[in-house]
């Protein structure tokens, strides 16, 4: 049994437009997870310290037959993969960044992990990528998606052009 999961990426370090594509890459190569589709890019203006790049941005769908915890390893996993050191300064400059947005319509709330994503409803970057997957998501505590989009104006992100890609 597998549940459909979305993921959010974010980069701003050494070539982030390659950094989102070989984590797509790196994704679809685990075992019990398939990767189904992915959001066009956007870049966004940094979240905390502005003295650094902006970030560019993406969501994934995909299909997880990995339990929550074992997928937050494997996304941390790429991460280290990719290079990420992790500092003190919260929200500092990364080369990659993998949140869980959803598990299918699961809510934990645990040390390690909490989902959904427990800021994506106030985050552009987060919601303009995923309604272009399901714009007919439902949140587990019955929220339709579009309600977020709407508490939520297109600001301080664009579109990059780079169009969205479906996984077999
Ligand atoms: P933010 O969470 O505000 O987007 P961040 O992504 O920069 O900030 P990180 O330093 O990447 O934060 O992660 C800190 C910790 O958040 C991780 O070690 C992980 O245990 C925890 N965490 C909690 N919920 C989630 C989630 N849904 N997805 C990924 N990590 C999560
Ligand atoms: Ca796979
Ligand atoms: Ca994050
Ligand atoms: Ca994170």
């Amino acid at each position: 049994m597998s549940e459909r999961c979305f993921i959010g990426l974010g980069s701003n370090l050494a070539d982030p437009v390659a950094q989102i594509e070989s984590a797509c890459e790196a994704l679809s190569r685990l075992s019990g997870v398939r990767l189904r589709a992915r959001s066009s890019l956007y870049t966004s203006a940094p979240l905390g310290p502005q003295d650094q790049p902006s970030y560019t941005n993406a969501v994934v769908m995909l299909d997880s037959q990995l339990q929550p915890e074992a997928l937050l390893d494997a996304l941390q996993a790429i991460e280290q993969q990719q290079g990420r050191v992790r500092k003190a300064e919260r929200w500092g400059p990364r080369t990659l960044d993998l949140d869980i947005l959803l598990y299918g319509n699961r809510v934990i709330d645990t040390p390690r992990l909490q989902v959904p994503h427990y800021h994506m409803h106030a985050r552009p970057f987060v919601l303009y990528p995923l309604a272009e997957l399901d714009a007919h998501l439902v949140m587990p505590d019955g929220r339709p998606l579009r309600d977020w989009l709407q508490a939520c104006p297109m600001q301080g992100i664009e579109p990059i052009a780079d169009s969205a890609k479906t996984y077999c």
